[in-house]
């Protein structure tokens, strides 16, 4: 074989083994799983939040797998609970923002699958395009003209006693822009707005977009949140895990099957 060819062949597996990370040891099972999702639905041609879109059908396969391999379902503040008392395989399946394709498509399988899950809403949610808080050239509406949970929707969730209820904030602000008078204010008044609206305790927080000041940790707590959730990529471990700063496992829509199986394995995929 020539020079070029063994050059070629070296890089295609170079390339794979970046992108899957097959050689990243395996986190043990004793830690749980946090899985972070958005919607589950079919992707838009052409739209830039396809990774936010899981399929309906990929959805099913992923929950069917977990269940057949023995992993346990919770909800984030059952995990945060049960600590170090955690069965092995213990997962938490988190869906942030609050698409109305989470009880129109997921629930179904949630039901089919004996899974629960926990919701962070935003309690603002409708005519927003929070995606220009992260980055003013994501201006195209996207995420604005993609169907919300209407608060009775929330109530059919809450109604079937596999969600818990946690806040993503009143208007999914971007929380390093905010000082302390209005970072408090996004933390307790969505607390206080969804317990008064659903009639439930919010104890689980999702930082908007994974963005806080370490300072404004200290602010979750003051509010009463227990736990919070982050986007940095991983798995913690019960015994040293800081609650208010859970790593999660990002599903992507754009992810094949083995992608999830990695990320479940190692917290992440590539090699980064
Ligand atoms: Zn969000």
């Amino acid at each position: 074989m020539s020079a070029l060819l063994l050059g070629v062949a070296a890089c295609g597996l170079g390339g794979l083994s970046l992108r899957y990370a097959w050689w990243r040891p395996a986190v043990v099972a004793a830690n749980p799983r946090v899985l972070m999702y958005h919607m589950i639905s079919e992707p838009r041609p052409g739209a830039r939040f396809n990774g936010l879109r899981v399929r309906p059908a990929m959805f099913a396969r992923q929950l069917r797998w977990l269940r057949e391999q023995g992993w346990q379902s919770f909800t984030v503040s059952e995990l945060l609970a049960r600590g170090e008392r955690l069965p092995e395989r213990a997962f938490a399946i988190t869906f942030d923002d609050g698409y109305a394709d989470n009880l129109l498509q997921a629930l179904p399988l949630l039901r089919q699958y004996r899974c629960k899950a926990t919701l962070y809403l935003v309690v603002e949610r409708f005519e927003r395009d929070w995606s220009v808080m992260r980055k003013a050239h994501h201006d195209g509406g996207e995420l604005q003209r993609e169907a919300k949970l209407s608060d009775a929707q929330v109530e059919t969730l809450l109604a079937s006693g596999c969600i818990e209820l946690g806040s993503h904030s009143m208007t999914h602000a971007n929380f390093l822009h905010l000082d302390a008078l209005a970072a408090r204010h996004e933390l307790l008044a969505s607390k206080q707005a969804l317990e008064a609206r659903f009639g439930v305790t919010v104890e689980s927080f999702a930082w908007p977009f994974g963005l806080y000041r370490e300072e404004q940790v200290a602010f979750a707590a003051e509010a009463g949140y227990r736990s919070a959730v982050t986007t940095r990529e991983g798995i913690d471990s019960p015994r040293s895990w800081q609650p208010l700063q859970l790593k999660r496992i990002k599903i992507s829509g754009k992810d094949g099957w083995l992608d999830f199986r990695l990320r479940l394995r190692s917290g992440r995929r590539g090699w980064r």
